[in-house]
């Protein structure tokens, strides 16, 4: 065999297995640890304490989820293999990219975090967005609402989309690597962070501990509850900027679209008590 398919094979390969491992393995060991040996204390660890999803959709989230994450590794492990045969993208490998750089190392250094930050606010903001857009009438309804039939998501339902909708996130996950010049390592902490965020995102478990540059799990699990609001994925940023932040006073639900809820029933009531007393205080 040609050696550079045979190492293409061999990337792809680690990376499939790296994703199924931690997919499957790490996933099924959480899921098992909560979800069969502490079921019946739910009220102690889980967000949605009485709320659990239907076995024949955790199987179905096992397998789609997987079947997705496995494109993944091979989507990742070509473009692994495309930058280690020198092919072109922002990413470098060495530390001291820009030795003439004024300040030198220190600047190469400071390079490292600034470069993560600009990643990962590049991939928050691809994925508010394109999230946004997958919450379209016509998206929801033919694609998006494959994530939704997880009301009360597990951990394998973190990649259970619609696979068409998978290539898009990964789309987003893998942009940074053609703008931003970022050492290779940086780029896969960011990666791997990114992934960590959207296991726990899913996982329905209450997470004591905050995680940095992230709000907690439970505005996640809420997307699931509520549906059309809090399409952030990292941090609540877009959301607060856009007002599609979930609202106490309003109304959500499968079908009120646009991210910004409806008017409460007991406001909207009140508000046309008002209207009434209104129109007859003008008769
Ligand atoms: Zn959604
Ligand atoms: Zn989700």
């Amino acid at each position: 065999m040609d050696d550079s398919i045979a190492s293409l094979l061999i990337i792809i390969a680690i990376s499939v297995g790296v994703s199924v491992v931690t997919f499957w393995g790490l996933g099924g060991l959480v899921h098992v640890a909560y979800y069969k040996r502490r079921r019946d204390r739910a009220h102690e660890w889980k967000l949605q304490p009485k709320r659990f999803l239907k076995d024949d959709l955790v199987r179905h989230s096992f397998k789609l989820g997987g079947f997705n994450i496995i494109i993944g590794g091979i989507v990742g492990g070509t473009f692994s293999w495309h930058v280690v045969n020198g092919g072109w993208s922002t990413l470098y490998f060495d530390l001291a990219r820009w030795p003439d750089a004024p300040g030198g190392m220190v600047t190469n250094l400071v390079w490292l975090p600034v470069s993560a930050l600009l990643c990962y606010a590049m991939i928050d903001a691809g994925l508010y967005y394109s999230h946004r857009f997958m919450h379209n009438k016509w998206i929801f309804k033919y694609i998006h609402r494959w994530h939704h039939r997880y009301t009360a998501p597990v951990i394998f339902t973190t990649t259970a989309t619609h696979p068409l909708e998978f290539l898009v996130f990964q789309f987003f996950v893998m942009l940074p690597v053609v703008v931003v010049p970022m050492h290779w390592s940086v780029y896969l902490v960011v990666v791997l962070y990114t992934y960590l965020i959207g296991m726990i995102d899913h996982c329905g478990i209450k997470v004591q501990w905050p995680l940095p540059f992230h709000t907690g799990n439970r505005f996640h699990d809420d997307h699931h509850v509520y549906f059309h609001c809090n399409y952030g994925h990292h941090t609540q940023l877009w959301d607060r900027l856009h007002g599609t932040l979930r609202q106490e006073n309003r109304r959500y639900g499968e079908h009120v679209f646009g991210g910004k809820g409806a008017p409460s029933k007991a406001k909207a009531k009140s508000s046309k008590s008002d209207l009434d007393s209104a129109a007859s205080a003008a008769q």
